[in-house]
């Protein structure tokens, strides 16, 4: 596909950045940071409190719309109060500066307020997903030393209860629920609130202290906490302002939920150091729903994921065209490739073409964006954000190169360093090294520039699967299946799919006295889902005989993966025995 949308001089809003190449060229990270204040870096002090002494004080930050249809507003005067409440709680239990606060919640109001009370008492805000199931909370509680949980009652109940005397270091559970419903062993939140002071002074954060613990999942081993410090709040914000086009008055909506690293550096912290209104949504994705919700809140600026996108393109064009959009100006997609004809779609939907932006867990926030000023290319990433440095490396023995030739694939390297790039794997020095040689972070992707430099995306470099913008790592999968009686051998894939871009597959082989029959794979399905969550597990179980190895015992899911999509089975040389 070449249609390459031209940029609009007439677009409704000037965007801010309007000359790519001239803001570019004068761009610096210091003339970045004169945009906060300087009177402490910290994260929620620069999201929230620093609007509290300008007109911005009673301007809604956050609108929330609950899943019976209700709504509320707070201020960012509200907002700003309410954490100081929850920084204050967080401070009578002891908790001192740098100890972990995990979150396991919907999009619900006191998860904001919890984050942005842990940025202010200097602890760490470590987001769970709430449709992970026990096994992948345990692990990142345990990696993390979570030593608070916020959580709903009914989360507490289904994934907690059960696995929390696995976790000593757990020493405070806050449930969210009606005041009068106590719990034994935990707090209550409003109970806590209530009698807390909303007065609360932020002590002066240093650039490096951490903030933020994003866990993601790599295709071996456990899945890996990344670090991110106060600082990383000056990428959140200038990325906000060229990529997300941040203007005043601008009512956004993201839909990722905050137990993802797009949900926090984009859903909390990015709308509100730029001052907008945040939309929080706490029901499930649903076609006519999410119209409606554009529609009748007036979203001025969209972002959203390439999943949701295709199952609003499979509804059907006649569904959108029965809602009017006269707000929105700018639709933005992130955690997955963006097919050139969702971008098309968009422009005969909404009048407008969806802007891709790539980036990951760990570079904290966006690298690289279509931005509103500059033409599409569609099913491209776009160009390297002002301060970025993008190049596509190749390894070659134990050096590294950078690809000059326009359209060659090689590995999508970010020249080090810019202020929200993940500052270790805790507890996991020699996995971060890996990332790195020299000026270069490795990031995991294969990708090429084309002869304009605009980068295009081609796949992962590693087994890491991609489902709906969540990484799966086969590892976890393989090792829960392990666990029950009847797997000897387990093996994960990723299939493609049109709508959630790839699955998890698992391929088994059972130990003797076990039957590869319907009833196993269904008993062995419920039990992958009950431990990881129905969202994350695998959607398809065969049973093989015997796995491909290597002669050293690794399973060969590269293998798995060839025979699987009829590809060529490549080198085998390395195959334990002729399988
Ligand atoms: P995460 O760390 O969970 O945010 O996932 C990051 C990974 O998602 C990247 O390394 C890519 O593999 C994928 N990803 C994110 N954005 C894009 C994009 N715009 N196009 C293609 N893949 C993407």
């Amino acid at each position: 596909m070449d249609t390459i949308y031209k940029k609009t001089d007439n677009l409704p809003v000037k965007p801010n950045l309007q000359n790519y190449k001239e803001e570019r060229t004068n761009f610096s990270w210091e003339q970045a940071k004169n945009e906060l204040s300087s009177e402490n870096i910290n994260m929620a002090y620069q999201a929230i409190d620093r609007h509290v002494a300008t007109p911005l004080r009673d301007h809604v930050a956050l609108r929330w719309l609950g899943k019976k249809g209700e709504s509320r507003d707070f201020t960012f005067a509200e907002m700003s109060r309410e954490s100081n409440r929850f920084a204050n709680v967080l401070k009578n239990l002891g908790i001192k500066k740098g100890e972990r606060v995990f979150g396991l919640c919907g999009r619900i109001p006191e998860l904001y307020i919890a984050i942005l009370g842990t940025l202010k008492n200097l602890n760490v805000f470590c987001p769970l997903f709430s449709a992970f199931g026990p096994d992948p909370i345990l692990a990142r509680m345990q990696i993390g030393d979570g030593k608070v949980l916020i959580t709903t009652a009914s989360l507490y109940r289904k994934k907690i209860a059960k696995i929390r005397d696995q976790l000593p270091k757990l020493e405070h559970v806050i449930i969210i629920a009606d005041p009068q419903q106590e719990t034994e062993n935990t707090h209550n939140f409003s109970a806590l609130m209530e009698k807390a002071s909303d007065d609360f002074s932020i002590e002066k954060t240093d650039p490096e202290d951490m903030a933020l613990l994003h866990f993601t999942s790599g295709t071996t081993g456990k899945p890996k906490g990344a670090i991110h410090v106060h600082q990383a709040v000056i990428h959140h914000h200038i990325s906000g302002k060229y990529a997300l086009d941040f203007q005043p008055q601008d009512i956004y909506w993201c839909t990722a939920d905050p137990g993802w690293v797009t949900g926090l550096s984009y859903g909390v912290i990015s709308p509100w150091t730029n001052g907008v209104t945040n939309l929080i949504d706490e029901a499930d994705f649903n076609v006519r729903h999410w119209y409606q919700v554009l529609q009748d809140q007036k979203v001025t600026i969209w972002y959203s994921a390439p999943t949701a996108i295709r199952m609003l393109m499979k509804a059907g064009l006649s569904v959108v065209k029965e809602y009017n959009f006269p707000h929105l100006r700018h639709v933005v997609s992130v955690g997955e490739p963006l097919n050139p004809e969702a971008v098309v779609w968009g422009e005969k939907a909404f009048g407008l073409p969806i802007h891709d932006t790539w980036w990951q867990t760990e570079t904290g926030g966006i690298m690289i964006a279509n931005y509103p000023a500059v033409d599409i290319k569609p099913g491209s990433m776009g160009y390297p954000m002002p301060g970025i440095e993008a190049v596509i490396v190749k390894h070659e023995d134990s050096s590294v190169s950078e690809i000059d030739t326009p359209e060659e694939v090689g590995e999508l390297a970010i020249k080090v360093s810019w202020p929200s790039m993940f500052r270790g794997y805790l507890h996991e020095e020699g996995r971060y090294k890996k990332c790195f040689s020299g000026q270069y972070y490795f990031s995991g992707d294969l990708a090429k520039k084309d002869s304009d430099g605009c980068f295009w995306f081609v796949g992962r470099a590693d087994d890491v699967i991609n489902s709906s913008g969540h990484l799966i790592s086969p590892f976890e999968i393989e090792s829960i299946l392990l666990e029950h009686e009847a797997v000897a051998e387990a093996g994960v894939i990723a299939k493609p799919d049109q709508v959630v871009m790839e699955y998890p597959k698992a391929f088994v082989a059972l130990k003797p006295g076990f039957n590869a029959d319907e009833t196993l794979e269904k008993q062995l399905r419920g039990f992958i889902r009950k431990r990881m969550g129905a969202t994350v597990a695998p959607k398809e179980i065969e049973f093989l005989p015997s796995l491909p190895k290597t002669k050293s015992g690794k399973i060969m899911r590269r293998l798995l993966k060839a025979r699987e999509l009829g590809l060529p089975e490549g080198d085998t040389s390395t195959l334990e025995t002729n399988l």
